[in-house]
């Protein structure tokens, strides 16, 4: 890109030279130099990211790696966003959706509304390696995935019933489910800590779940890749796909400027096709914690007045994890204070997301 053209995309895009901190020849320069191995993931990651650190380090590509390390969220009953135990759609069924991309060879593989394997990654990365297509959904991933050999289990934890039974129960007093007089203390506990206090008024509501694990990685070479596993928006219509399998949307990486990847409102990222665009804006210029922040105040600008407080805040979560090639790296957050996991050479830990907002 010339100058010229440079510095009209920094203008559409809303941003100067000086705020998205360009330093001198950031990509190419890298690109000439060792970096040294960086995982992130969202901020229930980070153990994901400790095994992908350890597997690169032995010398297995960032892709298997990070595969690898998402499977132990994917395995984590606790974790009602990804996997087993994942919360279910509306009608008490997990539907799992899952991408991956590889940045050496720009190869892409991904399924969604995937029910009954508790490793869709893993599904996703035999997509991209033994199939001619990016994408399987419904019956044709799980066909794909008995095909190769995974085993099909009911990933409905007795705790993720409980939760969905009392957000049925408690939807509507125009049906016939009836609340459970002996509510579970660990199902109260959940809906206590998914509520949020509306800014305008006392009152609490409960907000719908929705968590995902993102893991993103470079190796020593500046070789980058990532993937984004997850159950999806808790109670969805049967059939709803989020941003998690579409590529460019849940997350994206382009082997020669670096990577992005989401948690958070998946509709959001699908209009916004929200991860390809931060990896644009790093091509462009932009440092990763620069370019998810410019990600987050257009979707900020794009959002419909439904999903606005009375300050033109959007009422949900979203947050993007960033590598670009030199190895730089961001967690980004519309609502703060929040998390993400690192692994590099200082070990494994939660930084601090930068974010638009502070939670109330
Ligand atoms: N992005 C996911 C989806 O919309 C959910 C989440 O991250 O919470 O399906």
């Amino acid at each position: 890109m010339s100058d010229v053209s440079r510095r009209l995309f920094m203008q559409a895009a809303g941003i100067s030279a000086v705020a998205a901190g360009i330093h001198a020849a950031p990509a190419r320069a890298a690109a000439q130099n060792e970096v040294g191995i960086k995982v992130i993931a969202s901020g229930n990651g980070a153990e994901a990211t400790r095994k992908a650190y350890e597997m690169i380090q032995a010398g297995e590509d960032p892709l298997d790696a990070v595969v690898a390390g998402v499977a132990i969220v994917e395995d984590d009953p606790l974790d009602t966003s990804v996997g087993y135990g994942g919360l279910p759609n509306e009608r008490g069924i997990v539907e799992l959706d899952a991408a991956v991309m590889h940045g050496p060879t720009h190869k892409a593989g991904s399924v969604a509304s995937l029910q009954n394997i508790r490793h869709p990654a893993q599904v996703a990365l035999q997509v991209l390696r033994r199939t001619d297509h990016v994408l399987l959904v419904g019956a044709g991933a799980l066909d794909f995935a008995r095909a190769h050999g995974f085993q099909e289990e009911n990933l409905l934890t007795d705790h993720a019933r409980k939760i969905w039974l009392k957000w049925k129960e408690t939807m509507s007093e125009k049906d016939d489910w009836l609340p459970d007089p002996n509510e579970d203390p660990g199902v109260a506990q959940f809906f206590h800590e998914h509520s949020i206090a509306l800014t305008d008024s006392l009152a609490r509501r409960f907000r719908r779940p929705t968590g995902t694990i993102h893991c993103s990685a470079i190796n020593a070479k500046g070789d980058i890749s990532c993937t984004t596993t997850t159950s999806g928006l808790a109670f969805k219509i049967p059939g709803r796909v989020g941003d998690s399998p579409i590529i460019g949307a849940g997350l994206y990486a382009d082997n020669t400027v670096g990577s992005c990847g989401s948690t958070g409102r998946g509709e959001a990222n699908l209009q916004n096709l929200s991860s390809f665009a931060g990896v644009e804006l790093m091509r462009n210029g932009a440092s990763p914690e620069e370019a998810g922040m410019e990600v987050l105040r257009r979707i900020v600008k794009t959002t419909e007045p439904r999903l606005k407080d009375k300050e033109g805040r959007p009422d949900f979560g979203l947050s993007f994890y960033l590598i670009s090639k030199d190895g730089r790296y961001a967690g980004v957050t519309l609502w703060g204070p929040e998390k993400y996991a690192i692994s590099d050479a200082n070990g494994t830990r939660l930084e601090d997301c930068k974010y638009l907002y502070r939670k109330p």
